[in-house]
């Protein structure tokens, strides 16, 4: 049986409690304990699939095709495995689940209600995500902050399963704010107590407290949460802010998290091996004398979360490199204005990533020309692709006005398209989804980079390059470097005399890990590096 550790949020959210219980993970995982970590998101939506960016932040998409929040990539990354869809519960599905067995007559005689009903299926859940991963701790980030209505049956759940499997066997991590008054010079606490009533008033107390804040916690503020939070003065720890998110397993184990955590849990485990994680987070540290610009050409560019992956994945590119990177943001709208040749300028290398919808698109096909035609590095990400194919077809193949179905259904030359069996379905959990093979072309840079022909990338998308046009494009100079390997589907793409031109219809972004960074991710940076070496002579 699986033990427990349970980490919820006081004060404000987005406090970092995803990078709290990812650090755990870390940390438990480098002692060679099995520990899998999955979200509970409170919201209604079945998954965060159908929202915006601006909402949600990015949609991580796990190998088996389920949408999920951004905190599984974090999960991915901190304990280097792959989730399942069961990693990752909303209320929304909570409720479609007990509501399709009352449909189908499993309660008959009974009402129907959030206690037990509701909590009876989270804690089914919650059990299930220990027993598929055969985890020995299993780790459960509960979303929102306590307090929430939305949260209350999580925690009453997450109350019934201390019962129900012995209060040794459940640690409960709390993750609050402490701030700072400026007026007064001093540290309040009393948001933290507040949180912390809260939680008792649910019949839950926190076994550790850590405390986010921008200025180091003092003895006073630590005695005196361990006093009104009825918490030892050890296991109230101080999470501050820090440049690299990957310090923080390492500032998470100087201050005995684990050692707290194995402790009330009753676990005896080997100390840590964190050897090549700190030796990555010394490669962060590390001051490079040069860097590189690279930027990322997008439509949702005031919310950083929501290419958060593509960031982390090129951030992991950088630590193996000799150059540091100077990462730039530039909206594609303001490429529209200001046109490519003004807006790009002086950058060594560009991603135009994932999207939906035809804002900014334009911006897109001609940040890719601007690309291909001054020899600036280019990594195209899904849409990126995609614009990269409309844009060869206009400006190499002569198809005036090619364009996406999805951004002018009435364009003469639809080179990229609905797949046949996606039009008219429902917009929820429809798209190509998840794991799918790849074959490269021998020859390629694809090929060459991946040093394989046959791998396996995460999608998320309902168009895909339109074969109709496939030959005539080829016959111009375009590369179909990888496709599905029934040949139906172009996954990759590139062109000839180009340092590096290269386009892929899934996300590469997910599958980079930091000490593991994604060959193509490495290709785009070591090229961009090479040709800011080449400016500089
Ligand atoms: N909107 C495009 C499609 O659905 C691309 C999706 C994406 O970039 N993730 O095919």
């Amino acid at each position: 049986m699986s033990q427990f550790v349970f980490v919820t949020g006081g004060v404000l959210s987005s406090l970092g409690k995803g990078i709290t219980a990812s650090s755990l993970g870390c940390i438990l995982k480098a002692r060679g304990l099995k520990v899998t970590i999955m979200k509970c998101d409170p919201y209604l939506n079945v998954d965060p699939g159908t929202m915006s960016p601006y909402q949600h932040g990015e949609v991580f998409v796990t190998e088996d095709g389920a949408e999920t929040d951004l905190d599984l990539g974090h999960y991915e990354r901190f304990i280097d495995v792959n989730l399942t869809r069961y990693n990752s519960i909303t209320t929304g599905q909570v409720y479609s689940q007990v509501i399709a067995k009352e449909r189908r007559g499993d309660y008959l005689g009974a009402t129907v209600q959030v206690i037990p009903h509701i909590t009876n299926a989270i804690k089914d859940m919650i059990q299930r995500v220990s027993r598929i991963n055969d985890a020995q701790i299993t780790i459960v980030e509960v979303g929102g902050t306590v307090g929430d209505i939305e949260g209350q049956p999580y925690l009453e759940a997450i109350r019934q399963m201390r019962n129900d499997i012995g209060r040794d066997n459940v640690c409960m991590v709390h993750v609050t704010y402490v701030p700072f008054t400026k007026a007064l010079g001093e540290m309040k606490t009393k948001p933290t107590q507040h949180s912390v009533k809260e939680m008792r008033a649910m019949g839950l107390t926190p076994d550790i407290i850590v405390c986010r804040s921008g200025k180091p916690i003092t003895a006073e503020v630590r005695n005196k949460i361990s006093l009104f939070c009825d918490t030892d003065k050890e296991r109230v720890l101080e999470a501050r802010d820090v440049d690299c998110l990957y310090e923080i397993p390492i500032l998470m184990e100087e201050q005995g998290l684990a050692v707290h955590v194995l402790r009330k849990l009753g676990i005896e485990s080997d100390p840590p091996q964190l050897d090549g994680w700190k030796s990555m987070v010394g490669k962060f540290r590390q001051k490079k004398p040069v860097k590189t610009r690279i930027a990322l050409v997008g439509k949702y560019i005031k919310v950083a979360d929501a290419y958060l992956s593509v960031i982390e994945a090129l951030t992991h590119a950088s630590l193996q490199s000799e150059a540091g990177l100077d990462f730039v943001w530039v909206s594609s709208e303001q490429v529209e204005k200001e046109g490519a040749e003004s807006a790009l300028k002086g950058l060594h290398g560009i991603i135009v990533p994932g999207g939906f919808g035809d804002r900014g698109i334009e911006g897109k096909i001609e940040t890719v020309r601007y690309c291909r035609e001054n020899k600036v590095p280019f990594l195209g990400i899904c849409l990126g692709m995609q614009c990269a194919v409309i844009e060869f077809a206009r400006n190499v193949a002569h198809l005036d006005g090619a364009n996406s179905f999805e951004v002018a259904p009435e364009t003469p030359y639809p080179v990229v398209n609905l797949m046949p069996d996606q039009s008219g379905v429902a917009k929820g959990g429809t798209m190509r989804l998840g794991v799918y093979p790849c074959r490269l072309v021998d020859g390629t840079h694809a090929f060459e980079l991946y040093k394989t022909s046959l791998i396996y990338e995460r999608h998320r998308h309902r168009y895909e390059v339109n074969n109709e046009y496939r030959t005539q494009l080829a016959n111009r100079g375009l590369i179909i470097s990888g496709t599905s390997p029934d040949n139906q589907l172009v996954e990759m793409i590139e062109v000839a005399d180009h340092p590096f031109f290269v386009g892929c219809q899934f996300h590469p972004e997910f599958k980079s890990r930091p000490n593991r960074p994604h060959p193509l991710f490495t290709g785009l940076f070591e090229s961009a590096a090479s040709r800011m070496a080449n400016e500089a002579t």
